[in-house]
């Protein structure tokens, strides 16, 4: 099955990721991802077979032990690809850090478990948009909010119907460090 981790976007993130969108139906033509599909991809496995998915859970699993949920604020607008086919998404202008810690956290608990993921450059973002005309170069103000990230899922893709279906197969919920463990 087609697998990958990401984080996923409480309230107010979302809410602000909605607005962004909306705002972009006015001037962008593409096709609009659907709100309730909102994440932030951490690592990308692509195929896995079956027996391995339980692999994939342990890694989130040791991964996420120790991370507490990540403060963020959304940023600026961003795309991929070719301008008359654009990835189209919305950063982050805090927590860039924190995020890129987390999935290089994930990655390398798979790779310890002898699984594979797409090893490019992580850039924290949320989708908006895919196969977005950008030429015009109009984009509107994003909608921007404070939020925290606080979890982590292992989805299972399914590209067979009309369009992206994300089936959550194993979450983990980031929990405040104690801080009498921190001390010691
Ligand atoms: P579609 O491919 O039909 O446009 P999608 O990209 O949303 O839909 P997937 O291709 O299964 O669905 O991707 C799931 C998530 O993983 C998305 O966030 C996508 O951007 C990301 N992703 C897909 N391929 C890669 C890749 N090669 N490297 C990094 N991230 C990827
Ligand atoms: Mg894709």
């Amino acid at each position: 099955m087609r697998l990958f981790v990401a984080t996923e976007l409480s309230e107010p993130l979302f809410e602000a990721l909605c607005e962004t969108s909306c705002s972009l139906r006015d001037c962008v033509r593409g096709r609009f991802v659907a709100p309730d599909s909102f994440h932030v991809t951490l690592a990308f496995l692509g195929e896995v077979p079956q027996a391995q998915v339980v692999l994939a859970q342990e890694a989130l699993d040791e991964a996420c032990e120790l991370q507490p949920p990540i403060e963020v604020a959304l940023g600026a607008l961003g795309s991929f690809g070719r301008p008359r086919k654009s990835t189209l998404w919305q950063g982050f202008a805090r927590g860039v850090d924190e995020l890129g810690g987390l999935a290089g956290d994930v990655r390398e608990a798979l790779l310890t478990r002898g699984l594979t993921y797409d090893s490019a450059a992580f850039v924290p973002h949320v989708t908006l948009m895919r196969a977005a005309d950008v030429t015009s170069g109009l984009l509107p103000m994003p909608t921007v909010a404070k939020g925290s990230i606080d979890t982590v899922t292992l989805f299972r893709s399914d590209l067979s119907g009309e369009r992206p279906r994300y089936e959550p197969l194993h979450r983990v919920r980031l929990q405040p460090l104690d801080p009498e463990e921190e001390q010691r």
